[in-house]
Formats: structure tokens, sequence, C-alpha cells
């Protein structure tokens, strides 16, 4: 994976030096493979409930060492938003909760011996850190997520930033606060692209990132960066292969959204394919050009490669685990997928449940309940997916969505203030999660009493 390498740890293939019962001769094994939104989540719940107790030994298996909830990611691109103040630290976490965590990168799996193997890890300067080794399981979880799908394009590798870790948003946002100080530096006029910004893919993802930077932007060159006039320098353009802006989602919120983008200078460009992304821009199916020296890919996802190499699990197109509702991989009853990982269907539609926060924190919920009916050797129960609306933040400027009326059978439009705190209730629901409510609550006292003291915007 591109990040463990950004950190220094290459991947090296997997010894047999199976690390299993160390807990307890006799204890259930559970184990969770990913700690983002829905496995960090699970192994909370898990290890509050089973591993506290000694009814269980819950480990979490994660190749990074802090985690941060990925709807937080085009923030930390636009620089609105400081990832440590939201960081969770997997040792903590795990101490605090009743789980073991290890870190590490899964490489493969041994389904007869029922061992998850992992990379070696290494760090800065190349020395080992934890050797190649397995993990003994009764019960595996995977919740490896998604990364970013470039379908092959020529150049995205090379010149577009994907935003599937912090790393990567934190890396666009030095690029763009550099870019920005080199045009006030340079003897040279600022060149045409110099200080765009390209956003290929109008889900979510892309959306939102472009209405943050186009605030942004101004505000970084609002500190004194006086050479560069916003108005004739600055261009965030959103490039879209589809004919409308949030294909996923319905026309009502699509439409509210162009415009809002729109009335914020963010220039849209659908039905527009794109061929080639290079140094200096992004080429258009139609043979056009749009000049940006800042490309961001967000146009679709796929799970990471290491899914079809699990020991003969079935897979769909897009790499992804296909589950039975009960979150059983087909061809494994002691091998669960939840999250951006899973395929699992949804009765009476043949569109699997979406790769979705609020998809992955409801799965996570449903484990805990499976696991403890496995453990007291009851049947598991299908999972259903309840959809609670949607809802796009578009910075300071507004915030629109649609919430599902249970009551009225169909979903409601809604705009503003109420949308974004139901938005912001989102990523509290996720905090609850993983520290309880009063911790919850302080951690986003603390974080509005801090932001009022420095600049809404990160310059460095
Ligand atoms: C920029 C952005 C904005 C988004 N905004 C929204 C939103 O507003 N609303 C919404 O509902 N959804 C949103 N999403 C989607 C949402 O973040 C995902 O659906 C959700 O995070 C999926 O959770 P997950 O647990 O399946 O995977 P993730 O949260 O992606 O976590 C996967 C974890 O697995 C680890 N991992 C990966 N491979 C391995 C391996 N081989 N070995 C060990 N560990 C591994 C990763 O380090 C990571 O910690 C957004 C996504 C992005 C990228």
């Amino acid at each position: 994976m591109a990040e463990v390498a950004e950190q220094g740890a290459p991947i090296a293939a997997a010894a047999e030096r199976p690390e299993g019962r160390e807990a307890s001769g006799t204890q259930h094994r559970i184990v969770v493979v990913g700690g983002g939104a829905g496995g960090l989540e699970l192994v909370t719940w898990l290890g509050n409930r089973l591993g506290r107790r000694g009814r269980a030994s819950v480990t979490l298996v994660e190749c990074a060492r802090t985690h941060l909830w990925k709807p937080l990611l085009h923030s930390v691109a636009a620089g609105s938003l400081d990832p440590w103040e939201y960081e969770v630290d997997y040792l903590a976490q795990a101490h605090w909760h009743g789980f073991r965590y290890r870190l590490g990168e899964m490489v493969g799996l041994d389904r007869a011996r029922r061992e998850v193997h992992l990379a070696a890890t290494f760090d800065d300067e190349g020395r080992e850190i934890t050797p190649p080794h397995s993990v003994g399981y009764d019960t595996l979880v995977i919740a490896i997520g998604s990364v970013t799908n470039d379908f092959g394009t020529p150049g995205v590798a090379e010149h577009a930033v994907p935003l599937e870790y912090p790393e990567q948003a934190q890396r666009f946002n030095r690029r763009l606060v550099n870019a920005c100080l080199r045009a006030q530096t340079q003897d040279t006029p600022v060149r045409p692209g110099q200080l765009h910004v390209a956003i290929v893919g109008a889900g979510a993802t892309g959306t939102e990132l472009a209405a943050e930077l186009s605030r942004t932007t101004r505000e970084v060159v609002a500190f004194g960066l006086d050479r560069i006039d916003p108005a004739r320098d600055i261009r965030i353009v959103l490039i879209e292969a589809g004919p409308r802006i949030l294909p996923a989602l319905p026309d009502r919120i699509a439409e509210a959204t162009h415009r809002i983008l729109e009335e914020m200078d963010v220039e849209i460009r659908t039905g527009a394919g794109v061929t080639e992304v290079t140094a200096s821009g992004v080429r258009l199916a139609d043979g056009s050009f749009v000049d940006s020296e800042l490309v961001v890919w967000s146009a679709g996802i796929k799970t990471p490669e290491v899914a079809r190499q699990l020991d003969g699990l079935e897979t769909n197109r897009i790499n992804q685990l296909v589950v039975e509702s009960t979150l059983q991989t087909t061809r494994d009853p002691a091998v669960f997928a939840i999250g951006d990982c899973a395929a699992c269907p949804r009765p009476g539609t043949s569109i699997p449940v979406p790769p979705r926060a609020q998809a992955a924190h409801q799965q996570a919920a449903h484990m805990v309940r499976q696991i403890e009916r496995r453990l007291r050797g009851q049947p598991l129960e299908p999972y259903t997916y309840r959809d609670f609306g949607s809802l796009v933040s578009l910075g300071k400027w507004s915030t629109v969505g649609s919430l599902m009326g249970f009551l009225l059978g169909r979903s409601i439009f809604i705009e503003g203030m109420f949308a974004r705190i139901m938005y912001r209730s989102l990523r509290f629901m996720h905090e609850r999660a993983l520290s309880g409510t009063v911790p919850a609550v302080l951690g986003v006292l603390a974080r509005a009493l801090s932001r009022r003291r420095g600049p809404q915007v990160k310059l460095h």
C-alpha cells in the first residue's frame, strides 16, 4: 500500500511465526483487520464487552498507528482541520478498551490454520520494527476499507493526489500552501494553472473538497500573499464523467449543491471523462485540456488488492469480499467482512449496501451482536441496511441533504443550519462510539474553544 511505503514500512513476505493463544489457551480469539470507521468501533465495543471481562481475546491488526475518521480527510486537504485534533492513537485506545493492537499490514490468510499473515514493518531508517508474523483467530472480521480507483488512467499515480489516508490529505495541503508561497516570491507572473485545483470525481468527497477549497485558498492568500489575486489566479474545477454531480444522491441534493458551488465560483464540468493527468493539468475525452498544477483524484473506489489474495475468498469486480446477509464471507463462515470492503446484499435490490460511514457504523454494531451470538452457539441474524439519508457539507457556506422520514416513508430535503447539525452528529456518533458520551462532548467543546484562538486555515 502506498501509504505504508510513505511511512517507511515496505511490504515483506510473512513468515510462519504464529502468535496465537497468548492471552489464554481457551479464550475465543477474535481478530479484526482494519481499524477504520467500522473496525475501530467494533474492537472498542468488543473489548469493552468481552475483552475486559475475559470472555474472549480481541485483537486489532492495523497498518497505521493512528486513526482519523475518513470523512474528515477533505477538510485536512483543504487546510480547515488539523488531523492531530481528531486522531485516535491505536495503542492507547486498545489499552483503555480491553483489546490488543498489532501493528502490521495483512498480506495473506491461511484459512485451514486460521492465521492472518502480516508483513514486517520498518522505521524511516529502514530498521525492522516488527518481523513478518501470523496472528491466529477463531473468528476473523476483515474491515480494510477502500482505496481510490484510478481505472488505469495514465498519469494519475504520478501527478494526482488521492484522498485515502491522512498523509495524502496533508501532502496535498502542503502542496497547496507551497504553491501559494512560490507564487508570492517568484519573479515571473503567476502561470495559467499554477494555482488551479482540478478535482476529478464529483461524488460527495470531490464536491465537499471543492467547497472547502474555494474558501481556504482565498483565506491562505489573505494572510499577506498580496502578489496573488484570488479572482484572477485561483480556480477550482470539479470534473465529473457523468451527466451531473453527486451521481449517487437524489436530484434535488445535486441541483442545490450545483447552485451553491457556482455561487462559490467553483467551475463544474460534467460529462467530462478524463483520459490523462499530466504535471500541468488534466486531459479530457473531448480533447480539451484543463490547466491545473494541483490535481485530486476522487473518482470511484475499490477494495485494496490484498482482498484477492485471501486464500480463495470470493471477491467482486472491485475486489470487495462477497458476504451473506449475516456478513459471513460466502466461502468461510468463520471469516466476516464489514464496511467498504464488503459486498453486502440488500433484499429487494441488486445494488449492494453503499460504501459509506453510516453503513460501516451499522455493520460494526450488528457484528458485536453476531459475535456474542456466535460465542453462545446461537444462529446468526441477517444485517439490514437502514438508510438515514445523505448529507453534503459545503464548508461554511451551507450543508444540504436528505433525511429519511421513516414515518412518511420518503426522504425529506434539508438545507442550512439543521443540515449542518445533522452532518456533525455523524462525526459525533463515531467519537461517542470510540470514547463514550461525556468524553465526546468534552472533545467537541475543547476543539470549539481552541479554534477561536488561531487562524481558521492551516498555513504551514
Ligand atoms: C474524503 C472522504 C470523505 C468521505 N465522506 C463521507 C461522508 O461524508 N459520509 C459517509 O457516510 N461516508 C463518507 N466517506 C466514506 C467513508 O469514509 C467510508 O465509507 C468509511 O470510512 C468506511 O469504513 P471502513 O471501516 O470500511 O474503512 P476505513 O474507514 O477506510 O478503514 C480501513 C482501515 O483498514 C486499514 N487497512 C487497510 N488495509 C489494511 C491491511 N492490509 N492490513 C491492515 N490494515 C489495513 C486502514 O489503514 C484503515 O485504518 C468518505 C470517504 C472519504 C475518503
